[in-house]
């Protein structure tokens, strides 16, 4: 009979090995593999069935897939509930939560990030962590939040919607398919601007990669004028470059005065 103590350490060891990575359940015994290979298996003495037809995720079309399903939706709920429905992005496997947005919807700035970290994935709100904690003192300091009235609001999101396993960065495909997700999201939050939080958002939004030479250098993408900014967990680790990202603010407000 399992007591309530043995039930919270086996619940803290289930925890931990997620926390390391671990998204399946394979099996509750182990198998001896060894053993496996010396039985040869039994031949299949029923009349032979048809193959039943099996989609292979290696032949489907990801991007279209998403695609779709983004086009389909008509406003922040039908386009949440399209992403967690979306089923081709291993990530989604192991996180705890569907990140989706926080803020004000119609701010006028949108900040797109890369992706849920550990906090994140806790709570199911970016930048809740560290690096999010840094985000709004860098925005408080132009008068800017996510909890402000409309006009010196934030919306923000992130380019993957899951918590890639020990915060990995996140591969091309990944990025690739959620895009057409984060193409609806920005048209149905119509910011007037959108700040890139680090190479991710870049990579996703713009195509391109190497924030020490996009930062600062105002751009159009989406149909917005698009500022890249260094990631605060970028500024977590480099404080000298604040000098960079307090300039960058500052442009991002000139040009809502202006
Ligand atoms: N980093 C990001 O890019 N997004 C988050 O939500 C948290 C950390």
């Amino acid at each position: 009979m399992t007591d309530m103590s043995d039930f919270h350490q086996m619940k803290a060891l289930l925890e931990w090995q997620i926390e390391l990575g671990a998204v399946d359940a394979i099996s509750d015994a182990p198998v001896n593999r060894y053993e496996l290979e010396a039985k040869p298996p039994k031949l299949e003495t029923k009349a032979a069935q048809p193959a039943p037809a099996v989609v292979r995720v290696a032949d489907v079309d990801a991007v279209a897939v998403a695609r779709k399903a983004a086009e389909a939706a008509s406003d922040f709920n039908s386009l949440r509930a399209a992403m967690a429905a979306f089923e081709l992005c291993d990530l989604k496997k192991g996180a705890r939560n569907l990140v989706f947005s926080d803020g004000v919807p119609g701010a006028r700035v949108m900040v797109i990030g890369e992706a849920p970290g550990r906090d994140e994935d806790q709570q199911g709100k970016p930048f809740v962590g560290r690096a999010g904690q840094l985000l709004d003192k860098m925005f408080d300091a132009i008068g800017m939040g996510r909890s402000m009235e409309k006009r010196d609001a934030l919306y923000i999101t992130n380019i993957l919607p899951w918590r890639p396993p020990q915060n990995r960065d996140p591969k091309p495909d990944e990025i690739a398919m959620m895009m057409p997700f984060v193409e609806k999201h920005v048209a149905l939050a119509a910011p007037d601007l959108i700040v890139l939080m680090g190479n991710v958002a870049c990579q996703g939004v713009l195509g391109r990669k190497g924030i020490t030479k996009l930062r600062g250098q105002w751009d159009e993408a989406l149909g917005k004028p698009v500022l890249p900014m260094f990631h605060p967990a970028y500024l977590l680790r480099n404080p000298t470059a604040k000098r960079e990202a307090w300039a960058d603010l500052l442009s991002l407000q000139a040009r809502l005065k202006g």
